[in-house]
């Protein structure tokens, strides 16, 4: 069982090393598009834990009291984990999208600008577009970049082994409410393996390559994953 420090550690090691590998993409985001900012973001309850950290340190922690965090948490919950999606497509099932994606701003959103970038989940940090698109609606992403950010989303969610995982209002709602500790979310899986298209390695292998090489805390970043669940 990794302690729950020790998570965090590889979970910003994560996000650092996705930061500088993408960089080499130039992608049309910039600060006032907000397109992607909507209710349907989905983290883990590690992710989690990091945004309460942050605003309990901002004095904000009330916010967490207000009515977007607040139930009906059983009609935005999503049932498959990122792992869990997978791990259906590789037996071969057929895979619901949800009827309906909640489009409402995200509550962390004021002035089309992010109130919590330092600690946005990565399911945050992964939505970008080649071209604006704001009329769209649909994010143009280069080759492999989704195949990767999928990658490093099962990392996240094997990792956080005693973690939860759903929208971030659900997970933080879920959190800061006294009883509902299995109340909320769905329990986060192992990884059961990847999809990614051969033409896709020449992308995503260097993105892995540089993460696994990493020596954290006296362990290189495979190893820590490889020993994270029993
Ligand atoms: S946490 Fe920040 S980046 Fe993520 S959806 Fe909300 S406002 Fe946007």
């Amino acid at each position: 069982m990794l302690a729950d420090d020790q998570q965090g550690v590889l979970l910003h090691a994560i996000y650092d090393t996705f930061s500088n590998w993408s960089c080499r993409f130039s992608f049309a985001c910039h600060k006032g598009c907000a397109t992607c900012c909507t209710q349907s973001v989905t983290m883990t309850t590690l992710e989690g834990q990091g945004i309460r950290t942050y605003l309990a340190a901002q004095g904000r922690i009330a916010e967490l009291a207000g009515p977007a965090f607040l139930p009906s948490l059983a009609e935005r919950s999503i049932r498959l984990t990122t792992n869990g999606f997978v791990a259906a497509h590789l037996r071969g099932e057929e895979v619901e999208e949800p009827a309906e994606w909640d489009l409402r701003p995200c509550p962390f959103l004021a002035d089309n600008a992010c109130t919590i970038y330092a600690v946005r989940p990565f399911g945050c940090r992964l939505f970008a577009s080649l071209t604006p698109c704001a009329e769209s609606g649909a994010a143009d992403m280069p080759p492999g970049y989704l195949t990767a950010s999928t990658i490093l989303l099962q990392y996240i969610e094997h990792l956080n082994q005693n973690g939860r995982w759903g929208t971030l209002v659900e997970i933080l709602g879920g959190l800061a409410g006294e009883g509902r500790a299995d109340g909320f979310g769905v329990p986060t899986a192992p990884i059961p393996g990847f999809l990614m298209a051969p033409e896709e390695r020449r992308v995503v292998e260097p993105l892995i390559d540089d993460l696994f090489q990493q020596e954290i805390n006296g362990k290189r970043f495979d190893q820590w994953l490889a020993g994270a669940r029993p």
